[in-house]
């Protein structure tokens, strides 16, 4: 894929994450009062207002829950909302496939790309 992925701007809330993604893991923020997942990073659980929120590995699988295809632009994409098997749902996009034959409720694994400064950014294909 030739698209230019612009650089994420990281955050106090969101460095713990690229540097596990610099390190090939996919990690989620996980609240230890109430043990649910949430997405995006904050340092509060949006769930109970809980303050110790800890990063742990997730297993990368999600299901799409919708997309759609950007066609006219000179590199085509899909953008997409993937749930995760942990919970959350994740604003990313769908890579390495056909996209006449994505479908809602697809099951995708999670793949890092490049972008531009070189920090791994998270997608999903399907599996
Ligand atoms: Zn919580």
């Amino acid at each position: 894929m030739a698209r230019k992925l612009t650089s994420p701007v990281i955050t106090a809330e969101s460095k713990a994450f690229f540097d596990a993604a610099r390190a090939g893991k996919f990690t989620i923020p996980v609240c230890t009062a109430c043990g649910k997942a949430h997405w995006y990073p904050r340092a509060i659980c949006p769930f109970c207002s809980g303050e110790h929120v800890e990063w742990r590995e997730a297993s990368g699988k999600g299901t799409i829950y919708t997309f759609s295809v950007m066609r006219r632009v000179k590199e085509p994409y899909a953008i997409a909302h993937v749930t995760l098997a942990e919970g959350p749902t994740m604003l990313t996009n769908l890579v390495d496939c056909d996209f006449d034959k994505l479908r809602i409720g697809q099951a995708v694994s999670v793949v890092f790309q490049n972008s531009e400064n070189g920090t791994p950014v998270p997608m999903f294909k399907p599996v």
